[in-house]
């Protein structure tokens, strides 16, 4: 699938667009119950691109009842896995369709950049759903050994009504990595798309409705998560929340679930990922992949490697290497295809990454490269790449996830330190690790402690590799692969007597 990048297509596409802006449940769009509204801006201009319906309590009962009755209805629990999947492969021809749209509607809504919607974020959503698709009607089920006079069955069943809490930073992938195990699985769905970025999720929604997926299966209720969040996750008649975003609401999460129904909790949380550059390193293979890691989506990204942790013989020469690299990601209007760095979510989330660069600067951090915000004039939240050499590990910028386009270079003495300042984290989301030593290469990937290690790379793996955190950048599941698809199934015994 290629979506069109140049900027008259662009231009077209853009003038074309329309957007649904109120909830869906049961197959059909309506206003919230009270009517209110709340504007979607473009973080680029500051400019409102829709109102839209803001959801409360009184909505999301509603659509987890409308889940529910559609659950228990077999329409598509019950349905054959191979007619599950027929449904879900129109699903992606539909959105290969309208990949161009819904990669403007990420870019517009999100501030990011058109080039990473139109190659990255938007090619990955619908391979994901095709991933799970496929694997419908390929999982074999099992007997347990347990003798002659009975037929042990251990089976999966779909978990029933899920909730799903997304983040702005990757709209439509994020709901990809989550409808597409959970939809498969035979599921009934109410979604939370962040409020921010709500226009991708009610849209292709419409679309999965156009594919044929029955009424009911696919809601979704945009609106505040301190409103929603709460309602969907004590509710008393959902079986399960997958979320996606911050570590102090996934701690909410779990309080909402022990003080209701004990519904599973999976929490994708967030990370101070380390790049962990060895003196042996290939520095012109890393200075690419360092970069990318450290600014890919501004750096609002939860496995973005905001430390780069490097031997101190090669530091200099990577860093003029790295910075050398950035000059190859322009920054401004995230739908010029040539921008590689787009303005930042909010004009809130913009001054806690400005001041992060202040505390960076106050706490001894050695500013080598941008530190500012900059195109003031676009009215949009853009700050400039940013790095900070000679930091120490005990430094706020070390220790906090920015989320936002800024580095810390912490450099150190052994390969013992690397690692020892790599594990130094509350988190565990994912590592990078460069050197040219194999045995070097697997005795440290096994010792950082990070749901992925990439070697030589920056890397999230593929649809085929599971992803996910330890420590606290996650708890309970993975997102991709198969395993992605068992957490949204219930694991049954049927003890049959003969
Ligand atoms: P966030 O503030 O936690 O928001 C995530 C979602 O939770 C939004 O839909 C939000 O709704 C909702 N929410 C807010 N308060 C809630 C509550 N009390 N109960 C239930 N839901 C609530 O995080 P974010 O700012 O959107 O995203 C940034 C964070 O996500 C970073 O920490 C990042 O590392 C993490 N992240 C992790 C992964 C991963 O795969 N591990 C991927 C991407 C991002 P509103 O939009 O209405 O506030
Ligand atoms: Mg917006």
């Amino acid at each position: 699938m290629n979506i069109n990048l140049e900027p008259k297509a662009i231009q077209a596409a853009v003038a074309k667009l329309k957007f649904r802006t109120k909830a869906f449940v049961d197959g059909k769009f309506a206003p919230s119950a009270s009517g209110k509204t709340y504007a979607s801006i473009n973080p680029a201009n500051g400019r409102v691109i829709a109102q839209i319906a803001a959801c409360e309590p009184e909505d999301v009962n509603r659509a987890v009842k409308i889940a529910r009755k559609t659950f228990e209805s077999g329409v598509w629990s019950r349905m054959k896995p191979a007619d599950r999947k027929t449904v879900l492969l129109k699903f992606v021809e539909l959105l290969e369709k309208n990949a161009m749209e819904i990669a403007l509607l990420d870019s517009i809504d999100a501030g990011k950049p058109i080039f990473d919607c139109a190659t990255i974020d938007i090619p990955d959503a619908i391979h994901c759903i095709h991933w799970h698709a496929e694997l419908a009607d390929k999982l074999y089920e099992r007997t347990s050994p347990s003798g002659p006079d009975v037929v042990s069955m251990i089976v999966r069943e779909p978990l029933g009504v899920v909730g799903m809490i997304l983040p702005w930073n990757f709209p439509a992938q994020m709901m990809a990595w989550k409808i597409g195990p959970a939809l498969a699985a035979g599921n009934s769905l109410v979604i939370k798309p962040a409020k921010q970025t709500s226009l991708s999720a009610l849209r292709m929604a419409e679309i999965a409705a156009e594919a044929g997926l029955p009424a009911g299966v696919m809601n979704v209720v945009p609106g505040s998560g301190a409103v929603l969040g709460p309602a969907l996750c004590r509710h008393m008649d959902v079986d399960m929340v997958a979320f996606t975003g911050s570590t102090s609401v996934g701690r909410d999460l779990l309080r909402y679930s022990a003080e209701s129904n004990l519904k599973r909790i999976i929490l994708e949380l967030g990370g101070k990922n380390p790049q962990v550059v060895l003196a042996d390193a290939d520095l012109d293979n890393v200075a690419p992949h360092a970069v990318n890691s450290a600014f890919w989506n501004m750096g609002e990204n939860c496995s973005s490697g905001s430390r780069l942790i490097v031997h101190r013989s090669v530091k200099d020469e990577l860093l003029e290497k790295f910075i050398r690299e950035t000059r190859k990601w322009p920054i401004g209007d995230p739908l010029n295809p040539k921008n590689r760095v787009g303005p930042l979510i909010e004009p809130s989330h913009m001054q806690t990454v400005l001041n992060y660069i202040e505390t960076a600067k106050q706490e001894g951090g050695k500013l080598v490269l941008g530190g500012k915000r900059t195109l003031q004039k676009t009215g949009g939240n853009f700050v400039e790449l940013t790095v900070f050499d000679e930091v120490t590990p005990s430094m706020t910028i070390a220790k906090q996830e920015i989320f936002g386009p800024v580095l810390a270079v912490i450099p150190v003495d052994s390969d013992e330190e690397a690692i020892a300042v790599a594990n130094d984290t509350n988190y565990g989301l994912a590592a990078s690790l460069h050197t040219r030593d194999i045995a070097k290469a697997h005795r440290f990937a096994r010792a950082i402690r990070a749901g992925v290690v990439s070697v030589n790379s920056f890397s999230e793996g593929d649809l085929t590799t599971p992803f996910g955190g330890f420590k606290e950048s996650g708890f309970f599941g993975r997102d991709k692969s198969s395993y992605a698809h068992e957490q949204y199934t219930e694991l049954k015994t049927v003890w049959l007597q003969l």
